[in-house]
């Protein structure tokens, strides 16, 4: 396999100018001969259909929700990083370029990096066109905040609903293609793999929801905006829906996956209550400005918060940062407190909990100002916890979260299979092995606005192949695969008798806790060659309970939610596996991979510049047999590689 980044050459500050220089053009009038298919409405989706339907293109797109805007950037709350300087505190574009390299523990491209901090600022002005109400000074201007690992306040954002807001906007200029018959958009849809011809992206297999019917729907170019992965941990801060089926099935035709084990475990979310529970809920990042982190300093102390002097707490983040304190990037405040926890200091249920406290801010600026900013996360916390947070300290704890690792692209974004680009969480750039908070989604919408529809037109100006229609060969077989797999599971059980259910006695829930259990021991916030080399045989053990014991209930065409969660499942174990691999193969600790073998007498991750400066990226190589690993050198000529110090 061979990975070519496409890097732009000469000065990093001109890359990206001169990059859409030299794409080639396509005439209004051709390019309503061009069909582009985006999988995914979510910001890098929705935004990226827009454009390119705005452009001239024919575009269909495919949501396995009921409307596009259940899309899951809809939950993003705290905000949205752009280099503008509002608050005249410093930043640049070379200060967030800096910021996001360092943050990404110096395992991301320099030039990707690079151009996000340069298309930032026109994000936010594309946003208030589209009439996203961000939060405004007195004057007018728009107000900043500052989020975790930044010296500076960039982060542009609505109350604690900022992702709503900008999914709506992106959404508005969607339906108004779609008014104007150049997007088709197609819900509830399940895509299940992807269709080539002669080694091109041409087309997608989907399964209507309501019906179980397949469809191949057939393009000159295939977008996957579909996500992160973050449930491959079961529960994790994303909707319950969210998967990685898309991007695992285009992986197996052929696109690489790069750094899997890089993935994010959020510091401020609200403990889990219940072994039963579905998901998790974060409590946004931005709430670290105001609130301070703490514990008891003595361990086993089980006062309320407010009977625990002051001179009894540890502010533990402030005390071994005293630079960015309660503002570390997510992986250090992660560990942290975990750390804190496993030494005994934690509070709550099994002390798997550490305080986020407000009532200096409060006692300072009055209550009024902390509604003001985060009234409906405070309220969200009160329907959830049955506790009010402007009287007493949130607990909070970390929690799967983001998923920096997905499929790998060149600097056009395209994978490794031609034809097929990847945008938004879906793809592995730019965030390298840890994501600056507020940076996802500008990520997203930098690809979907403004990368994505210049190299996916400058491509498709040299492939106007032949239309392929759903009849071709190629759609026949891929649909067929999917169908086989459909008729596969739960079928080779031993049966259980459940009523108008097939296979054996497990239930899919149960199977995907187990598997999460595994992958968050394992594979979380702390990693060791033995506990993953132990993971790696019992995923492949529940792959195996998962083919044999499946209990799935009938029937295979219509609506069946179990099925659709068992297609999803079964990609899960699949990604799990290389996760695992991949988190071995790194023997260095860099950025959210924490490899404990791997640490400096500070506790703080060691990396092997010489050894590991590198993005992974593996090449599927057939079932039951090993992946391939390939490698991407990485080059800093702006970045300097340090140790991160955020102390
Ligand atoms: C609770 C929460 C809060 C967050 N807050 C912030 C924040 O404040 N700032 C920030 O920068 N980031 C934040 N993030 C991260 C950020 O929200 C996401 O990374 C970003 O929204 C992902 O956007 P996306 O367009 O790539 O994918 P998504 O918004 O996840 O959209 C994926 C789309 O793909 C579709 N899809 C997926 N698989 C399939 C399939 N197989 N078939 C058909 N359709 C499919 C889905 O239906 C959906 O439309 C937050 C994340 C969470 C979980």
């Amino acid at each position: 396999m061979k990975l070519d980044p496409q890097l732009p050459g000469g000065a990093i500050q001109d890359a990206w100018t001169q990059r859409r220089r030299e794409l080639p053009l396509i005439s209004p009038i051709n390019k309503r001969r061009f069909k582009v298919l985006v999988v995914g409405s979510g910001l890098a989706g929705a935004s990226a259909a827009a454009t390119l339907a705005e452009q001239g293109f024919r575009v269909t797109l495919l949501t396995y929700h009921d409307s596009p805007r259940r899309a899951h950037s809809v939950a993003a709350q705290g905000g949205i990083n752009a280099a503008r300087n509002y608050q005249n505190d410093g930043d640049s574009i070379e200060r967030l370029f800096l910021d996001t390299v360092k943050g990404g523990d110096f395992r991301a491209r320099e030039a990707g990096c690079h151009r996000l901090a340069e298309i930032s600022g026109a994000i936010i002005d594309q946003c208030v066109a589209q009439g996203v109400p961000f939060a405004r000074e007195y004057g007018g201007t728009l107000a900043n905040r500052n989020f975790g690992g930044a010296l500076v306040s960039r982060t542009f954002y609505a109350r604690g609903q900022t992702g709503q807001q900008l999914l709506y906007g992106a959404v508005q200029a969607l339906l108004r293609q779609v008014d104007a018959g150049r997007v088709e958009l197609l819900t509830q849809r399940d895509v299940l793999d992807l269709i080539t011809v002669e080694g091109v992206a041409r087309g997608v297999v989907c399964r209507q929801q309501g019906s179980g019917r397949l469809e191949a729907l057939t393009a000159h170019a295939v977008l996957l905006a579909s996500g992160g992965y973050s449930n491959v941990f079961h529960r994790s801060t994303n909707a319950v829906k969210s998967n990685a089926s898309a991007i695992w099935r285009a992986h197996r035709r052929g696109a690489a996956f790069a750094n899997p084990c890089f993935t994010q475990i959020h510091p401020t979310c609200i403990p889990s209550g219940d072994p039963g529970q579905s998901k998790l809920t974060l409590m946004s990042e931005s709430l670290r400005n105001d609130g301070r982190v703490w514990l008891p300093a003595q361990a086993g102390d089980a006062r309320p918060a407010a009977a625990i002097p002051e001179a009894e707490r540890d502010y533990f983040l402030e005390r071994q940062y005293p630079t960015y304190g309660n503002m570390v990037p997510r992986d250090v405040a992660s560990r942290r407190a975990r750390e804190r926890c496993l030494e005994g200091h934690g509070v709550g249920p099994g002390g798997r909990s550490v305080y986020l406290d407000f009532t200096d801010t409060i006692s300072r600026e009055g209550r009024a100002a902390i509604e003001s900013r985060y009234g409906n996360l405070f309220a969200m916390y009160e329907r959830i916890t049955g506790s009010d947070a402007y009287a007493e300290p949130m607990r909070i704890y970390p929690a799967p979260h983001y998923t920096m690792g997905g499929l790998w692209v060149d600097y056009n974004l395209m994978s490794t299979v031609p034809g097929l680009f990847v945008l938004g969480e879906a793809n592995f750039s730019e965030h390298g092995a840890n994501r600056l908070g507020a940076s996802a989604l500008m990520q997203g919408l930098a690809d979907g606005l403004f990368i994505a529809p210049a190299t996916v037109s400058g491509w498709l100006a040299g492939h106007l192949h032949a239309e392929v229609n759903s009849d071709h060969p190629a759609c026949q077989a891929a649909t067929a695969v999917v169908q086989a797999r459909i008729d596969g599971l739960g079928s080779s059980g031993l049966g259980s008798g459940f009523g108008s259910s097939s296979g054996g006695g497990r239930s899919c829930d149960s199977l995907h806790r187990q598997l999460g259990e595994i992958m968050i021991g394992a594979c979380g916030i702390s990693r060791h060659a033995e506990g993953l080399r132990a993971a790696l045989a019992q995923v492949q053990a529940l792959e195996q309970e998962f083919a044999q014991e499946l209990r799935l209930p009938e029937p295979r065409v219509g609506r069946n939610p179990e099925l659709e969660k068992a297609l999803r499942l079964e990609d899960f174990l699949q990604l799990a596996a290389l996760m695992l691999r991949d988190a071995l193969a790194r023997e260095e600790s860099c950025g959210a991979h924490f490899r404990e073998e791997h640490q400096s007498a500070d506790g703080e991750a060691l990396r092997d510049d010489v050894n590991f400066c590198h993005i992974a990226a593996w090449q599927w190589n057939g079932d039951g047999q090993e992946p391939l690993r390939h490698s991407e050198p990485l080059h800093y000529r702006h970045a300097t590689p340090s140790r991160r110090n955020y102390r």
